[in-house]
């Protein structure tokens, strides 16, 4: 969909595709109207986290423009299971505004090692490639939610 009008809501969001990982231009006023992807037609938001490895995690971090909340995981770990559930409330909650992603660090160390993660479960929330906040230890949904809000810039 191309637009050429102009209108007064602030500019477009760069909203990077959770399915293909291709960046999509998103006007501020249409996030909340489940936008999808201009070149594999799927939602950008359906309510899940996005699994990322080293591969598309630099594209979602850095070129997005939403902030992205990231669950450090591994399979061997009891907490992590126990928050994964309590994870995905939190996605359906913080979409279209934040995107949550997250990174097994058993199959991808690179990034648990860029990111010098110590102990899991650790979320860590990014904007602009830069990490805003982290927190070791599971949270509940309604913790992840206010954690989340509570480190976003204003
Ligand atoms: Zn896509």
């Amino acid at each position: 969909m191309i637009s050429s009008t102009t209108d007064n809501a602030p500019g477009p969001v760069l909203v990077v595709c959770p399915h293909c990982h291709s960046p999509n231009r998103v006007p501020n006023a249409r996030l909340a109207e489940a936008p999808s992807c201009g070149r594999c037609q799927k939602p950008l938001f359906d309510g899940k986290p996005v699994s990322l490895g080293v591969d598309h995690f630099t594209a979602h971090i850095s070129r997005g423009g939403l902030p992205v909340l990231v669950d450090f995981w591994a399979p061997w770990c009891g907490p992590c299971k126990v928050m994964a559930p309590q994870f995905e409330l939190a996605a359906a909650e913080l979409e279209p505004h934040v995107r949550l992603a997250k990174v097994d660090t058993q199959s991808e160390p690179t990034l648990a090692q860029r990111y010098a993660i110590r102990s899991i479960p650790t979320l860590a929330l990014f904007k602009g490639g830069r990490e805003l906040a982290r927190q070791a230890g599971a949270m509940s949904a309604a913790d992840i939610v206010r954690w989340t809000r509570q480190h976003l810039p204003a």
